[in-house]
């Protein structure tokens, strides 16, 4: 890699945002493309993400590149091993794996003034050059290890869910797992096929709403590849059918009663499998659905009223070399601990490189005094030729990453064509239209779950540590019109 001849762009991350940029960066005409991944292969979190029970928790024909439609998914709701295979499958068909350099961690990146170029500086002192920088890093990224006394001290295995080790048999162990999150909704069930106990570790209740999936005939597949409208036609049913469940959560102030129905059926599902009624009301949240990331399941609560699974809400007041002691005095002994407690999203993610633009400007800690923001959740006044992909401030709505993908590739489309019709060699979102963005997206907040809802106890990662909420408020199609008309003025170009 050599400092004297620039790459056009540099991408950081091998996920499915760092493979779609790449696509768009190569139709739009830029070949000399380099992408940087931490990890030994590409995928993002359907690689790192291994554990039993993995899947996506959206329709997978929502969830997939709108551009390649994958006919072969084997389920409603595709395991995780398929949503990889996909992402391999796409890599290699639009032939961007041969940009990728894996075992390759990204130190920080450097905005070079003089020579108009980012200066990326790889963990093991390499540099790489180039004149365009993406952050394609996701939200999920940084695994949260929690900082519960003496869990550095357990004697027995430790898995966090981010790093499942497939070698490990749990068989007859004594599991524990902390955390209630989308993940663990997941995983809990598969622990209780094989553990001899299972004490599960609840700080918050989560919602947990049927999962209404299916395997998708053979016959069916073949018809979806021989007669792609007709999969077409079924991706719209599944992304009008997504949108209903994250709709309500945008339009609170419109369809607060739909919020509430589906705590109602959440219930339900925990009426119908749960007799106890300690038990069960000890799995009640009192927040509104939607606060958290929805999940579904159809098992979850009925794992609960096996003899072997425990649940327990005391508060872990220590871990011990062999047992974990909750504030009620409990002492349970077990030699495996799951650590389900999820992500480092405010901490480490915004950014989740250290990036120091125009006059030293540095992203992170910027956004730390003057508040998250970025222009369509993408570009940052200060911050030249720098796009953060589907992991910005106001990119996610919460709905399907690729969504996102969506509109944000119409909104490099565009910006792109028009620095090249100006033969210009940077682009810089203004700081008046970023501040308008922001101040647009607040005062749509107002309106949303997130502000008006009941969210008080769901200690949600939705909320950053002083209760800012940087999902957008706008719907899928709001999103991508705007990426149709916004003012091309908004950016100088130099
Ligand atoms: P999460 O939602 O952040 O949940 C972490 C869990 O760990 C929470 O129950 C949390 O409790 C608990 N926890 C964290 N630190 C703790 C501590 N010190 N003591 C006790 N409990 C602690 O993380 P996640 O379950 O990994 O899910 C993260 C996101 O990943 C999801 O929202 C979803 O977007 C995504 N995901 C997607 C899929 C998919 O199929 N596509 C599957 C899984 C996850 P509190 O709630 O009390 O903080």
């Amino acid at each position: 890699m050599s400092a004297q001849q620039p790459l056009d762009v540099v991408i950081v991350g091998a996920g499915f945002g760092g493979i779609g940029a790449a696509i768009q960066f190569k139709q739009l005409g830029y070949h000399n493309i380099a992408i940087l991944e931490r990890e030994n292969d590409l995928g993002g979190v359907w690689h790192v993400n291994r554990y039993p029970g993995l899947a996506v928790d959206l329709p997978s024909p929502t969830y997939s590149f709108d551009f390649e439609p994958n006919p072969y998914w084997s389920r409603l709701y595709a395991p995780g091993a398929e949503i990889k295979q996909y992402a391999e499958h796409v890599a290699d068909k639009y032939d961007v794996r041969r940009h990728m350099r894996f075992d390759t961690k990204v130190e920080n990146a450097r905005w070079d003034e003089e020579d108009k170029v980012w200066r990326v500086a790889i963990a093991g002192g390499d540099t790489v050059t180039a004149r365009f920088l993406i952050a394609a890093t996701g939200f999920m990224s940084q695994a949260c290890y929690p900082n519960i006394p003496g869990v550095a001290e357990f004697a027995g295995k430790v898995i966090h869910t981010t790093a499942w080790d497939d070698s490990y048999d749990l068989r007859g162990r004594r599991v524990a797992i902390i955390g209630t999150g989308a993940t663990a909704v997941q995983v809990i069930p598969e622990l209780a096929k094989k553990a001899a106990e299972l004490s599960v570790y609840q700080r918050t209740p989560i919602h947990v709403v049927p999962k209404q999936d299916f395997a998708i005939p053979t016959a069916v597949q073949r018809l979806f590849a021989r007669v792609p409208v007709v999969q077409r036609l079924f991706r719209l049913m599944t992304d009008v059918q997504a949108s209903v469940v994250f709709l309500p959560a945008i339009k609170f102030r419109q369809l607060r009663f739909l919020v509430n129905f589906t705590a109602v059926i959440a219930g339900m599902q925990r009426f119908a499998a749960i007799r106890d009624k300690k038990l069960r009301q000890e799995l009640t949240p009192h927040y509104d659905f939607g606060c958290k990331r929805p999940t579904y399941s159809n098992e979850y609560y009925k794992t609960f009223t096996q003899p072997h699974v425990h649940l327990r809400t005391a508060g872990i007041e220590r871990i011990e070399p062999d047992a974990i002691v909750t504030a009620d005095g409990a002492r349970t002994e077990i030699d495996t601990l799951i650590l389900a407690t999820g992500f480092d999203m405010w901490e480490s993610n915004f950014p989740a490189i250290e990036i120091i633009g125009r006059d030293g400007r540095n992203l992170g800690k910027w956004w730390r005094t003057h508040g998250f923001q970025a222009y369509q959740g993408m570009t940052v006044p200060y911050f030249p030729n720098y796009l953060g992909l589907a992991a910005g401030p106001y990119a996610n709505s919460g709905l399907s990453f690729f969504n996102m993908v969506k509109y944000q590739s119409r909104h490099i489309d565009r910006l792109f064509t028009e620095l090249r019709r100006r033969n210009a060699t940077t682009f810089e979102v203004t700081e008046q239209a970023n501040t308008e963005f922001r101040e647009r997206m607040e005062r749509l907040q107002e309106g949303t779950l997130l502000h008006l809802g009941d969210c008080a106890s769901s200690r949600s990662y939705y909320f950053g540590p002083n209760g800012e909420t940087v999902l957008r408020p706008t719907t899928p199609r709001a999103a991508l019109r705007e990426q149709e008309t916004f003012p091309l003025s908004n950016y100088t170009f130099a």
